[in-house]
């Protein structure tokens, strides 16, 4: 049997949209900033994506920009912002992703920009009081906060930040990677200048995401080369990523309600089966619906002799989960996130996470296996 417990990491991907990038890629072949009709056709495809993105996000098809990655959309707010809106400071937490934490400390390093870190409370989850100190001491910085942790799914409360960030003159970025196609994302409401997302992690291909830039925002690109994607992203077109990517949000945000029910009944259970069977197991982050990542599960189990091999024999009995982050290396390194909320060091943490191909099926064979193993 094979259970795929590692949703966070990346998702398989859904039929409809390995149906319609094949379509895509056997029809529409054509480079989209060719003028003959078959360039035509492919630009056609891309603005669709972008539309019908830009309807479910409720913002301007002109404020997306396709990217090869969440990485790389991160990597453009926080370089677009110290390059183009005169942005010293950057505000941000030490349990970002590597790709906004990466991207902030070479600018520092670099004198750019400095670096300021806010504080979290247990879940990790950045304290409001300390984040409107530092935004009032550098008001004109950039406060990078993701929406949900990757490895302990805790949420921020990203429309009172957004505020915070308002009030005292500051950009706001929020790396929404993991949340994107998770929830119905309005951003009329959240109100960020910068949000990034990634196909991968809703059934859509890798190698394909966006960064939404507010349309006020005057900023230029950050490599040079042709004038794709509104002059702000050169280089031809991914159509079949984008058209993929549109599918997949277009899939991931219908009936978004019935499905982080099912999936949070899911993840419910398999913390509570955890709890019964596996005594002085405990979790990281808030587990909560309200408070937490439906389809992330961070569990710190106690400490045993066979810790450190644990992922690797739940490997070999075909349930694939991760410790620390599987976007570094492939390794498992020890995590700056379970750094960051003071995880003790003598217990080790697996992510399980949840999609909506998860069954509890699945999850039974997990819990059953880690018990003999442990
Ligand atoms: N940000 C977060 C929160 C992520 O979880 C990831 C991927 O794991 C990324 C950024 C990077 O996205 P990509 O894999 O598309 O580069």
């Amino acid at each position: 049997m094979q259970v795929y417990l590692d949703n966070a990491a990346t998702t398989p991907m859904d039929v409809q949209v390995i149906e319609k990038m094949t379509e895509v890629m056997h029809d529409v072949y054509g480079n989209a900033s060719a003028i003959h009709a078959m360039g035509r056709k492919a630009r056609a495809e891309v603005e669709l994506a972008r539309k019908s993105i830009a309807k479910l996000l409720n913002c301007e098809g002109s404020e997306i920009v396709f990217t090869g990655s969440g990485t790389e959309a991160d990597n453009m707010a926080l370089r677009c912002a110290t390059n183009d809106l005169n942005v010293k400071h950057i505000i941000t937490s030490k349990i970002e992703h590597k790709a906004v934490l990466g991207t902030a400390k070479e600018l520092d390093a670099k004198g750019i920009a400095s670096i300021h870190y806010v504080d979290l409370d247990i879940y990790g989850r950045a304290e409001l009081a300390s984040l409107t100190q530092l935004a009032q001491k550098y008001p004109g910085s950039l406060i990078s906060l993701m929406h949900a942790n990757n490895e302990i799914g805790t949420l921020n409360d990203i429309s009172a930040i957004s505020k915070i960030a308002r009030e005292n003159n500051c950009f706001f970025h929020t790396d929404t990677v993991q949340t994107v196609g998770h929830y119905q994302l309005d951003l009329k409401e959240i109100d960020a200048d910068f949000i990034a997302c990634s196909a991968h992690k809703f059934h859509g291909p890798k190698g394909c995401g966006f960064l939404y830039k507010n349309k006020n925002l005057h900023i230029k690109p950050i490599i040079t080369g042709g004038g794709q994607e509104g002059k702000m992203r050169p280089g031809t077109e991914n159509v079949t990523g984008i058209a993929g990517l549109a599918k997949a949000l277009e899939i991931a945000n219908r009936n978004i309600d019935v499905k982080i029910d099912t999936v949070y009944r899911i993840k419910e259970y398999f913390k509570n089966q955890l709890m019964k069977q596996i005594p002085g197991v405990c979790f990281n982050g808030d587990t909560s619906k309200e408070g937490g990542l439906y389809t992330v599960l961070n569990v710190s189990l106690p400490p045993s002799d066979n810790a450190s091999t644990l992922l690797f024999q739940l490997d070999m009995s075909g349930i694939y989960a991760s410790g620390g982050s599987a976007c570094n290396s492939g390794a498992v390194s020890s995590s700056h996130v379970l750094e960051g909320i003071k995880h003790p060091e003598n217990r080790s943490a697996i992510r399980f996470s949840f999609s909506k191909f998860t069954t509890q099926e699945d999850v039974d064979y997990a819990i059953g296996k880690l018990k003999e193993l442990l």
